[in-house]
């Protein structure tokens, strides 16, 4: 189709000016629906993605379709229930050239390790975990598992450093960021980065020795090792690596001999340029009884500090994952799950996949409905919660004052943000009309009444305000 080949070579344009995994996040799934002189509608899958191509890369994509000849006098962005996908061959090669933002700040392109063309790096995450790809032909590739990808990489930003670095490091291993040390909190994606370098590597080199291994695991094997006087051979089966990489390293604390043997592997594979990459869920000074020598070592590359991923993030790793099993939720539900679920991304795949499991069992759609009474997610009120911490977390939301908030002025940019306080006094904490009128400076109670009317029903229509309320909230009970 003609319309599909010009978007193709748009998308071709974007591509070489975005970052690999905005481009995979934003862009990937986008399709031109309408060509006219007047308009050019461009297909979305999500409020997500049409917001922020709206807002971030408006000018981009207006300015990439006027080199492909098309000068609309509007572009309008339209959710479609289902995107056409081609993940065959094009859609591949196009993915082929993986550079970031981040790589191209420093150096120039790919030396040693530069991709292949038949680089399989496209495992995306609609292949189902178990879908045969990595052959165990080596015994040391067993840590890796293939379900971990960059393309299933949810990007926001808590972990598009992250991310980026990466994806630098998938690109050139051994040249920068080495070792590359990744640390933060439970189920917020540490593993399925490393291991999604681990996986890109072992397609494009897949000679190459590249090693996974949780600090649990390994201190087990080296354990065994001592015991069984194999130290030689644990030694040099890790010392030989082409990558080491190395998931929860902190379990390497207090124990002291197998300090010393990481201390002499690490030596050996950094001098020799060989990739190290490390997780932990600290900083490297903040892991108790880590001799000092290797807390130098592992700061002595690239660390990065991954946070839980915010809410706008949250919400589309829950709808990516959805899209993974077929199914489109609705916004409603996204943003339910996104908002029960805050800091554990397991937890939160967790959720959403008992959902599908029993929506499937019986034939239903998932509903919002069916979600809370499901999934029984008691967000926890802080009993402290008072209506001036409302108003204040309100009023710094929408960046104004508080004195603004509650006083007399009449201007629309503090009507909102007024009545959005109201709302949330009467949501979050019960309160009566009256005591909210009065929080608020109002003498009238009937002014609550209404703003808390008005944004309930806005509420449904307008996604950025729903945005907004969500955000609050998070702040308050966080
Ligand atoms: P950690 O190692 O930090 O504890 P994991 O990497 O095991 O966390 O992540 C937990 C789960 O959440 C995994 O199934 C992972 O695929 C998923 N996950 C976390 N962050 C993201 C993200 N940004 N995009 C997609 N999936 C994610
Ligand atoms: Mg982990």
């Amino acid at each position: 189709m003609q319309e599909d080949a010009l978007w193709q070579a748009v998308l071709g344009e974007i591509e070489l000016s975005v970052s690999r995994g905005n481009f995979v996040t934003w862009f990937k799934n986008t399709s031109l629906v309408k060509n006219s002189d007047e308009t050019v509608v461009i297909g979305v899958a999500n409020i997500f993605i049409k917001q922020q191509l709206e807002r971030k890369y408006g000018d981009l994509i207006s300015q990439t379709l006027a080199k492909n000849g098309l000068s609309p006098k509007l572009v309008e962005y339209r959710i479609v229930s289902s995107v056409p996908s081609s993940p065959s061959s094009p859609e591949a090669s196009r993915h082929r050239s993986p550079s970031t933002d981040f790589a191209q700040d420093s150096e120039g392109p790919a030396e040693s390790f530069q991709t292949s063309p038949a680089t399989p790096v496209m495992v995306t995450a609609k292949k189902s975990s178990n879908a045969g790809g990595l052959t165990l032909t080596h015994s040391y590739r067993q840590g890796l598992n293939e379900r971990y990808t960059l393309d299933g990489f949810v990007v926001g930003g808590s972990n598009e450093l992250a991310f980026a670095a990466c994806q630098a490091v998938a690109d050139r291993p051994g040249t920068k960021y080495n070792p590359l040390f990744l640390y933060g909190g439970v189920g917020i994606g540490k593993t399925h980065l490393i291991q999604a370098v681990g996986n890109i590597l072992t397609a494009k080199h897949p000679d190459a020795k590249i090693l996974y291994i949780s600090m649990e695991q390994f201190v087990q094997e080296f354990v065994d090792a001592l015991r069984f006087r194999k130290t030689a051979a644990f030694a040099g089966h890790y010392r030989t690596a082409d990558v080491l990489i190395v998931d929860d390293v902190q379990f390497i604390a207090g124990k002291e001999k197998m300090q010393e043997e990481f201390f002499h592997t690490f030596n050996a594979l950094h001098q020799a340029n060989k990739q190290i990459i490390i997780s932990a869920d600290k900083p490297p000074k903040d892991i108790p009884t880590l001799e000092d020598r290797l807390k130098s070592r592992f700061s002595g590359g690239m660390s990065i500090d991954m946070q839980a991923p915010d809410f706008e993030t949250r919400c589309a790793i829950a709808q990516t994952k959805a899209q993974a099993h077929g199914i489109a939720l609705d916004r409603e539900l996204v943003e339910y799950l996104a908002n029960s679920i805050q800091t554990n991304i397991r937890e939160l795949e967790g959720a959403l996949n008992q959902l599908l499991a029993y929506c499937e069992v019986r034939n239903l759609a998932p509903s919002l409905n069916i979600a809370s009474g499901l999934l029984n997610v008691n967000r926890t009120r802080p009993k402290h919660l008072s209506a001036r911490q409302i108003i204040e977390r309100t009023a710094k939301h929408f960046q104004i004052p508080v004195e603004d908030i509650v006083g007399p002025k009449r201007d629309k940019d503090i009507v909102v943000p007024r009545q959005v306080a109201m709302y949330m006094l009467r949501n979050e904490l019960k309160l009566s009309f009256p005591k909210i009128a009065r929080e608020l400076g109002r003498k009238d109670h009937t002014t609550a009444i209404h703003s808390v009317d008005k944004i309930d029903r806005e509420v449904r229509l307008d996604a950025t305000l729903r945005m907004a309320i969500s955000e609050i909230r998070e702040h308050l009970y966080a």
